[in-house]
């Protein structure tokens, strides 16, 4: 028990942990291209700001967050989703104060109770951008615009963007009278999620996953066709700047999104090449999202990308994450004096930016060789008696096994050459 993590969690290993700078490195890389600037927010909120009020149909809310009672008598959330956070930090900081549109970007841990499978954990991660403060279908296309980039970048190529509207809550209103008129007959047959979500939020019996219910919602009455003016006009500017982008995407009047607060622009990334857990990024339009808060009333749009599910994906499509973790140099030292001398080296080498080991196991001189293979050292710097009076030392290029000796002050210059 002491030695096994919690279920659905899983250890990022020394030897893999490079790959998780890679797509963290790339992503800050991007946003920063893009104006989006980092926010950092706790990782535990108080519960309300996920649970507002009993309007909330989502498995998330309903089912699936780790809460508990602090010694204070809050009820505390570990965050499920990156969002609430951003906006609450929006508000609270009153941020709408400053020049608008604010731009934020952020890589979190998320916390759901779910069961877990490939793709689907209790801690998992996610990068997520937000812009706040503009209502105009620029800010949709440059944050799907921003997706479809990194994920082009990540080398995925098997992926297919899905847009649809999910409508305003004056439109939606009358699509769920029509949605209820449908099902209503079915009802029996749905799963007991459904049948709960029947009253509450019938749009989401169009997302769930349970075949069932899936079949019997087939060729039910779709949002787009219920959609306002308003919605309607969003829909086509979305779709225009996508085209004007450049960027292909598939009409899919099925994604509805995991969360109640959307509105108007829906979206995901899905790709076929890791099973059922396939959308790797998913995100939309949230102008209620702000005001439910606390905060003025103010537009929204962004997205959450799964980072284990976009590491699944690029394993899957053959990606090769370059190691940049390597070591420079070792050290190699034999007797008191070299040792005293590599230790200088040492911390001069690594002050000069270069990533340098010594032996720090008391192992022989044999043995401090091995180990500089077995950490793939890209060389390795001998001292010994005869170095120290040269004031040199030998270094081995170890993939080629050759050596030269270079004076102690130029050592610097020729490992970086
Ligand atoms: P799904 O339909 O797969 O459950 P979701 O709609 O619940 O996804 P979001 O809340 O939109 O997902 O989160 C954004 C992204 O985070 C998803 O596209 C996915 O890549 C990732 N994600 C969501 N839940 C999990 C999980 N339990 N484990 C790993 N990644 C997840
Ligand atoms: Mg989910």
């Amino acid at each position: 028990m002491l030695t096994n993590a919690p279920k659905g969690t899983k250890d990022v290993l020394p030897g893999q942990a490079y790959k998780w700078h890679y797509i963290e490195q790339a992503f800050a890389e991007l946003c920063k291209k893009y104006g989006y600037e980092e926010i950092r927010t706790p990782v535990f909120e108080h519960t309300e700001l996920f649970q507002r009020g009993v309007g909330d149909t989502t498995d998330i809310v309903q089912k699936e967050m780790y809460t508990f009672t602090d010694y204070g008598n809050r009820s505390i959330t570990l965050k499920p989703e990156g969002t609430s956070p951003a906006v609450r930090a929006f508000a609270e900081h009153k941020l709408y104060a400053g020049v608008q549109p604010n731009k934020f970007y952020y890589s979190i841990p998320c916390f759901r109770y779910e069961k877990p499978q490939a793709g689907r954990l209790r801690e998992f991660h996610q990068f997520g951008v937000e812009t706040f403060g503009t209502a105009d279908m620029m800010a949709d296309a440059e944050c799907i615009s921003h997706a479809y980039d990194f994920l082009q970048a990540m080398g995925i190529t098997d992926i297919e963007l899905r847009i649809n509207s999910v409508g305003c809550p004056n439109c939606r209103k009358k699509h769920r009278e029509a949605l209820r008129e449908f099902l209503k007959p079915k009802y029996d047959a749905l799963c007991d999620t459904c049948k709960d979500r029947y009253e509450r939020n019938p749009m989401r019996i169009l997302d769930c996953k349970s075949p069932i219910c899936q079949e019997l919602s087939a060729g039910a009455p779709m949002m787009l066709d219920y959609l306002c003016d308003d919605c309607r006009d969003a829909f086509e500017q979305l779709k225009s700047n996508l085209d004007a982008m450049g960027i292909e995407y598939v009409v899919d009047p099925g994604i509805v999104r995991g969360l109640d607060y959307y509105t108007k622009t829906a979206f995901e990334f899905v790709t076929t090449k890791i099973g059922a857990q396939g959308t790797v990024c998913g995100g939309g339009r949230y102008d209620g999202l702000v005001e439910e808060i606390g905060g003025p009333s103010t537009p929204g749009v962004g997205y959450g990308l799964g980072k284990e599910r976009l590491l699944l994906t690029m394993e899957k499509c053959g990606v090769e994450i370059p190691e940049t973790e390597g070591v420079d140099a070792f050290i190699a030292v034999m007797g008191d004096e070299a040792k005293a001398a590599g230790l200088k080296l040492m911390r001069q080498l690594r002050q000069e930016g270069l990533a340098v080991q010594m032996d720090i196991m008391g192992r022989n001189i044999k043995n401090q060789f091995k180990y500089a293979n077995r950490i793939h050292a890209k060389k390795t710097i001998v001292i010994g008696e005869d170095e120290l009076a040269k004031n040199s030392v030998a270094i081995k290029d170890m993939a080629t096994s050759e050596q030269e000796s270079v004076p102690m002050e130029e050592i610097a210059k020729a490992l970086i050459k």
